[in-house]
């Protein structure tokens, strides 16, 4: 019998490709929500309080960390999930880990191992989430990894290389396929979006690295500005700047929900099998809207991401993983003994790899005083 509650084309967990190693059924929860609390309990989680999303965790403490990103993502894809029917626990559950695979210091890090590892296969922070689950968390004496769910597998590698998908097995196969993953799978890579578009606007305004008159040339931000400040004329700007993100998110929300519902009812999906072979994803934005997300987020890449003052900090931060990496492969010895005993039988490309998964497990402040460290012993 399938789940209730949800569509026919959601992710069904008793139509599930399941676990790579087959447990008994939970009792008193699905199978996705055992997934969620998995990742909960997870290391790679809690160490999302420590990595910078765009700010560096000790630039201030208002500014939104991966944690909390995170959780912003997964209350918009738990939304989203609940009023489209489909499988809310399993959209959760991949919001949660979607950002698992990040190295410290954000783009900055994930860049500079990838420069790194260019000679051993690259470093791809999509790959590493689900290195992360699947291998990486040691914690259950029965199997590797957090053994989660196929589908919340297949949703955690949103991304991925044709050459990298060939090594990966079940969740690789769409990427040579061409499918696409199931509809709980999209929503998190468009809450993924919508978060960071939002929350970043308002973290860039709180570091004054970006201006109220500069967001005027921007649509999305500029209809709900002209509403709130016409309803409010007064208002103080704390206010006005978090009414108008709010209104930004429900905007965009019901943009995509609205659209979303349309793209079902012309496919005409009837199961997950048909979602996945629909040749695009339903799970979308109208175009106009999607216009403006597009513009607000190059308007954040121009102005916020690569403001002078971003840059000095990725500077520094591509530094300090670059020279972490090579002390490492000089003495894979430096590392932790769990770290050094699996590098140590391996050729030049095996502990690189090992190097690279704990370099990138790191939180900020922990690579910034692991560095700090290694120089003075050097
Ligand atoms: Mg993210």
């Amino acid at each position: 019998m399938g789940q209730t509650g949800i569509a026919a084309y959601a992710a069904d967990e008793n139509r599930s490709a399941g676990r790579r190693y087959p447990e008994p059924k939970p009792t008193y929860r699905g199978e996705y929500q055992r997934d969620r609390d998995r990742i909960i309990h997870s290391t790679g989680f809690r160490r999302l309080v420590y990595k910078t999303q765009v700010f560096v965790n000790h630039e201030g403490d208002l500014y939104r960390t991966r944690l909390t990103h995170s959780l912003e993502v997964s209350q918009i894809g738990r939304s989203v999930a609940s009023a489209l029917a489909l499988n809310e626990p399993l959209t959760e559950a991949i919001c949660l880990a979607h950002d698992l695979g990040h190295t410290p210091f954000g783009h900055a890090g994930q860049d500079t191992l990838n420069e790194c590892m260019r000679d051993y296969g690259g470093f791809e922070h999509n790959l590493q989430s689900l290195r992360v689950v699947d291998k990486l968390e040691a914690k259950y004496a029965d199997f590797p990894g957090l053994n989660l769910m196929f589908e919340t597998r297949e949703g955690i590698l949103k991304h991925c290389s044709k050459r990298n998908a060939k090594g990966l097995g079940d969740v690789g196969e769409r990427f040579l396929a061409r499918e696409q993953p199931g509809l709980e799978a999209q929503i998190a890579d468009i809450a993924d979006a919508i978060a960071y578009n939002n929350h970043d606007v308002d973290d860039g305004l709180r570091a004054g690295l970006i201006s109220l008159e500069q967001l005027q040339e921007q649509k999305l931000f500029a209809t709900q500005y002209q509403a709130v400040h016409g309803a409010y004329p007064g208002l103080e700007d704390r206010r006005l700047i978090y009414e108008i993100i709010r209104r930004m998110i429900g905007t965009v929300v019901t943009d995509l929900i609205e659209t979303t519902q349309s793209n079902i009812a012309d496919a005409k999906p009837r199961s997950i099998e048909d979602v996945r072979k629909a040749g695009r994803p339903l799970v979308a934005l109208s175009a106009e809207i999607h216009e403006q997300h597009l513009a607000l987020k190059r308007f954040l890449a121009l102005h916020l991401y690569s403001h002078e003052r971003k840059l000095e900090m990725t500077k520094r931060a591509q530094a300090i993983v670059r020279e972490l990496f090579e002390i490492y492969m000089t003495d894979t010895g430096r590392m932790p003994a769990e770290f050094a005993d699996r590098a140590k039988p391996r050729d030049a490309a095996g502990r690189a790899r090992v190097v690279a998964d704990y370099v990138a497990g790191m939180t900020d402040r922990f690579a910034i005083s692991e560095h700090e460290r290694l120089l003075r012993e050097s």
